[in-house]
């Protein structure tokens, strides 16, 4: 008789040091961005050593700023990876400037670097790189590929005129804590995105923040930008307004609103003090996976989450079928459900979907990524899990995988 209690895909891990942080907010008479906000941007600093943080309301919302920090738009082209979330491609589109698609290379889920180059024309202004499942990209073979083309940079904003190459500007959404070649995630690529959604390694319900390294630009009117940018361009922010008397503004630029609040801070503060066990937790359930899934003797490809140089944050644990089919996986993920076990596919490949493919992205043109997704499950990974849940997990994808079999699927 299996255990049938449910193992959900990724809940929230609160405990009573967030409530504590939260409740603290509600009650000191500041719920919107404030001091929490700020102190949070203070401790990403430090966690991330990248030079300035700035917090928005989610990781769509700092892409979609840094584009327009970075004065990108109408005519301009950025390049990002066709196998990602929508989000790392909708804001290119938000600021009316034309999304190019990178297939991955053969066998990963990275953008073929080698390709790279071929996609780089004159009007490329920014490439946006996705450290899928918290394991950073290769920023240096990223580089080397942009350097390549170089000739072809044309700066068209003072910010860009700050880089000599097309700039860096990752969707590390999954990524904070993750290390590459010494470097933590949010100092390898120009600019940073990381998300606290509900669903990832660190969250404050909803919202997101930019990170940066120190270049040849201004960090401190930068990040004066930004916040303008994230509270309609208006020059002072809730809290200064409401000092006594000091009730005088303008609006700079009609500008959005997609500011952190200090309840989310709270929550994102009470989080990154508990981060360093929570990154320690998974690395213990990467590697128990990784243990009981090579016993099971069947051929799977395991996303290899630490090794020389690397250590990713173990956000999400991605597993291929090899050489099995797309409705193999589909049963697979079926036959688990009815073990009580959630599991997940990432990412259906962009041109897959209605929006991508209505601007003419057709997926004949991504072997590559379509390879990938076929075959592609994704295994509930998160700190409310026990050692026990990983081997319980393992041994569904075992028999469900024999009974597929046995079924004479493929
Ligand atoms: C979650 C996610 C986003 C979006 O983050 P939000 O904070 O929800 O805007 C972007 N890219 C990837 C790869 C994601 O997984």
């Amino acid at each position: 008789m299996t255990d049938k209690r449910r193992i959900s895909f990724s809940p929230p891990d609160i405990t009573q040091a967030e409530i504590d942080e939260v409740v603290d907010s509600l009650k000191s008479g500041w719920i919107t961005t404030g001091p929490k906000t700020k102190r949070f941007e203070r401790e990403l600093e430090a966690f991330t050593t990248s030079d300035r943080v700035a917090t928005f309301s989610s990781a769509t919302a700092a892409l979609e700023c840094a584009l327009r920090a970075l004065g990108v738009g109408p005519g301009d082209e950025v390049i990002t990876s066709a196998y990602t979330y929508t989000a790392s491609c909708s804001v290119i589109c938000h600021v009316g400037a034309t999304p190019v698609l990178c297939d991955t290379a053969r066998g990963s889920y990275e953008m073929d670097y080698d390709a790279l180059p071929s996609l780089v024309t004159e009007r490329t202004r920014a490439v946006i790189p996705v450290d899928v499942a918290g394991r950073m990209v290769d920023y240096d073979r990223l580089y080397a590929a942009l350097d390549r083309a170089r000739d072809l940079w044309r700066p068209a904003s003072d910010l860009q005129s700050a880089f000599d190459r097309v700039v860096v500007l990752a969707d590390a959404a999954h990524s904070l804590g993750a290390v590459r070649c010494g470097m933590p995630s949010g100092t390898a690529a120009d600019f940073t995105a990381f998300s606290f959604h509900a669903v990832k390694n660190l969250t404050t319900a909803e919202g997101g923040a930019l990170a940066w390294r120190a270049g040849a630009f201004d960090s401190d009117a930068l990040y004066d930008q930004l916040m303008l940018m994230s509270l309609h361009g208006q020059t002072k922010d809730a809290l200064s307004k409401t000092r006594a008397g000091a009730w005088e503004y303008d609006i700079a630029f009609p500008g959005w609103k997609c500011n952190m609040t200090d309840v989310q801070a709270a929550l994102g503060l009470a989080q990154l003090h508990r981060y360093p066990e929570l990154l320690a937790r998974r690395r213990v359930l990467v590697e128990r996976y990784e243990h009981a899934l090579e016993s099971l003797g069947i051929e799977l490809d395991v996303l290899r989450h630490y090794g020389e140089g690397f250590a990713s944050s173990g956000h999400l644990m991605l597993v291929r079928l090899l050489d099995k089919s797309r409705a193999f996986r589909d049963g697979l993920i079926e036959r688990m459900a009815e073990d009580g076990i959630a599991t997940n596919v990432h990412y259906k490949p962009l041109p897959l979907l209605s929006a991508y493919r209505d601007l003419g992205f057709c997926i004949e043109d991504f072997p590559n990524a379509l390879a990938q997704f076929e075959n592609e499950i994704t295994l509930p990974l998160h700190t409310l899990l026990s050692d026990d849940d990983v081997d319980r997990v393992a041994a569904s994808l075992g028999r469900a995988y024999a009974a597929l079999e046995a079924k004479g699927a493929s």
